[in-house]
């Protein structure tokens, strides 16, 4: 075997991934792009704002002397500092540029949180519905995901279920909101009470407990519903996020990771994180994305065309029949499958032309994803399909 057999067994098990890609490529090919709805990924179909075209002109027409060259490993102090200045807005507490490292992306930044902190076998806990990258990249750094369920009506938190799983091997829970696939943003009230229950598995167990809050769609909230900041309401908290969302720039792996100021032994993760960021080979963040995003930590996409989409959708879906929770936020639906088997029910829509996600994709069986990131042209148009298969399955 020219790869690792490990590998070889993941590339195996997601092969339907392919198989759906595939699929989805020859109906375009036999029907043409315009009678297929492809609704399978989280790639933003709006363009940065305006003003990071304008920060990109003004720098390639007056480069700076080094502005190639490698930097320190966290990166620009002005960019930190930048990012660093938003933070303590947000959260009221005294953010600085050295509770910041410049990542490439947030899917960058989680690698290096797990490796600075995983010993071998440690535990991470895993909410599902989930991201599917994430029990890869716990397994890059020898960690093992444990999985506990949200509330499966609503994808809010169980406590009581977090709670249960944590043991003496637990190092970190990771939670997502906005949510990929839900939408549901979690409440200030819901991350202060998960704070209160790590704070005292970490008085039981004796060691620190992470939250780790991933957040790359921070900026992408719906009618004026506000994303809590993590840092007055967990005590041990990382942030991990990007702009490939809110600046619709995910081709060019910026993110950061910002350490709770509270935590007293925030200047120790920063020096092993810091570390991790050089070995895993970043090295460091884009230089050219630094610059950029330094000037634009209060810009975002508009996030009321996402909304619009959101809402055309869900009334839409909800009409037919299709029962599924409003998202607040971020641009994804996670409807019930009306068939118990879900990949049975992504397979059936594929009939119809319609390009999903089963929810098995992210440890949730019975659910699918839908991805709204596209041209509100193509969900209109997809709604007679819609129609179809919601009469197939029986709605
Ligand atoms: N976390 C979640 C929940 C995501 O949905 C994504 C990307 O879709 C990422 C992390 C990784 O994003 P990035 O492009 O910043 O690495």
């Amino acid at each position: 075997m020219a790869i690792a057999n490990k590998i070889a067994g993941y590339i195996s098990r997601s092969s339907w991934i392919r198989k759906m890609f595939e699929e989805g490529e020859r109906l375009r090919q036999e029907f043409g792009a315009e009678h297929v709805y492809d609704f399978t990924l989280g790639n933003p179909d709006v363009e940065p704002p305006e003003a990071f075209h304008a920060a990109l002109k003004q720098l390639a027409d007056n480069p700076l002397p080094g502005m190639h060259r490698y930097m320190n490993n966290a990166g620009y102090p002005e960019t930190r500092a930048a990012v660093a200045a938003k933070l303590a807005t947000d959260s009221g507490l005294a953010v600085t540029a050295e509770h910041v490292i410049m990542t490439c992306g947030a899917g960058g930044a989680l690698n290096v949180v797990l490796k600075t902190i995983l010993n071998p076998g440690e535990e991470v806990i895993i909410l599902a519905p989930y991201f599917v990258e994430y029990k890869f990249y716990i397994d890059n750094h020898g960690g093992v995901p444990v999985e506990v369920w949200t509330n499966r009506d609503t994808f809010r938190l169980d406590l009581a279920a977090i709670e249960a799983a944590i043991t003496t091997k637990t190092r970190a829970i990771i939670v997502n909101s906005p949510n990929n696939p839900t939408g549901v943003i979690y409440t200030a009230e819901e991350l202060a009470a998960l704070g209160a229950l790590v704070k005292n598995a970490q008085s039981r167990t004796g060691h620190q407990v992470y939250v780790i809050s991933d957040e790359p769609y921070a900026r992408l909230s719906y009618d004026g519903v506000k994303v809590p900041n993590i840092f007055p309401l967990i005590e041990s908290s990382v942030m991990v996020t990007s702009h490939s969302k809110d600046l619709a720039l995910p081709g060019e792996r910026i993110g950061y990771l910002a350490v709770n100021p509270r935590m007293a032994t925030a200047l120790q993760f920063m020096e092993g994180a810091v570390f991790c960021n050089r070995t895993l080979g970043f090295v460091n963040a884009p230089a050219l994305m630094q610059r950029l995003v330094a000037g634009l930590q209060d810009a975002s996409v508009d996030s009321g065309a996402y909304q619009a989409k959101r809402d055309l959708f869900y009334t839409s879906l909800t009409g037919l029949g299709f029962s599924m929770v409003k998202p607040d936020g971020a641009f994804y639906l996670f409807p019930k499958s009306p068939l118990a088997d879900d990949v049975e029910f992504v397979k059936l829509a594929q009939k119809h032309h319609i390009l999903l996600v089963p929810g098995s994709g992210f440890g949730a069986p019975g659910y699918f994803r839908i991805a709204y990131c596209v041209d509100a042209g193509m969900i209109e148009r997809s709604l007679p399909a819609w129609e179809r298969l919601a009469a197939e399955v029986g709605l």
